[in-house]
């Protein structure tokens, strides 16, 4: 369950978050969708307690946020992220990247077998050794999302996480996302694959200059999208 109610963010002066409001009640996935630069990964920021708002209030799971980044650390640990750039340790081995978050941050007297479990469950069993620059871009992202879920977050947000990858590899993800879906894992995911997300999301925001221009069920802002931006968008698109 998210709440945002007139969520601003500001950076420098350049307002890219303006008055942002909604309410979700737990979609499996919910996908951001919209124009670059409108604020998507902002948003995700903001959902994630990686970045305070400048305005507004942001609830999740009935745990309102706090307002400054550093009273944000403790819901930070609980949610898990991955984000465009993977953000893998290139010196740590998909072990190692896997296990430190469990290890440094949350404490896990069974790190290891708890991040080998993970990695099996991605088809990493085999990769455990490698580094990121020995691994494919596919199993890089797997080894992200790996870590992401080693820790049970209460859910997962993703920034484009195909946008790197070829199509092949790009089906794989979506398989993995499937899964996750289908265990009710919720999912907040940003995309600008819209047929990867016309086939995973639940619901849509449609986000276009700081602003939600469109809140729909997938399926109706696939089929029928309402706000003449969002109709022009997917018609360029698709
Ligand atoms: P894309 O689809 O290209 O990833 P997006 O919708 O994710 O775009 P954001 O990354 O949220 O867009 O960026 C929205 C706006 O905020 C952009 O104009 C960007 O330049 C600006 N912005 C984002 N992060 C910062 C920052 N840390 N400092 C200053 N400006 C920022
Ligand atoms: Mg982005």
């Amino acid at each position: 369950h998210i709440r945002c109610h007139g969520v601003s963010k500001d950076f420098g002066g350049q307002l890219v978050l303006k008055d942002v409001t909604f309410e979700i009640r737990v979609p499996h996935v919910l996908a951001l969708i919209g124009p670059s630069g409108g604020g998507k990964s902002t948003l995700l920021r903001v959902l994630g307690g990686l970045i305070a708002p400048s305005a507004g209030t942001v609830e999740v799971n009935s745990q309102v946020l706090a307002k400054v980044e550093s009273g944000l650390a403790s819901y930070r640990k609980r949610i898990g992220t991955v984000f465009q750039a993977y953000n893998l340790f290139p010196h740590l081995t998909a072990l190692e990247n896997v296990m430190l978050p469990l290890k440094e941050v949350h404490h896990f007297p069974d790190a290891e077998a708890r991040a080998k479990t993970a990695l099996s469950r991605f088809r990493l069993a085999d990769h455990m050794a490698k580094r990121p620059a020995e691994l494919s871009g596919g199993q890089r992202q797997r080894v992200a999302i790996a870590r992401a879920l080693a820790i049970e977050p209460a859910f997962l947000l993703m920034d484009e996480p195909t946008s790197a990858l070829d199509p092949e590899m790009t089906a794989e993800i979506l398989e993995v996302i499937s899964g996750l879906r289908n265990e009710g894992r919720p999912l907040v995911l940003v995309t600008h694959a819209m047929g990867f997300a016309r086939s995973i999301a639940d619901h849509v925001l449609f986000i276009g200059d700081g602003r939600i221009i469109e809140s729909a069920p997938a399926g109706e802002f696939f089929s029928a999208p309402q706000a003449p931006e969002a109709a022009q968008f997917l018609e360029k698109i698709l």
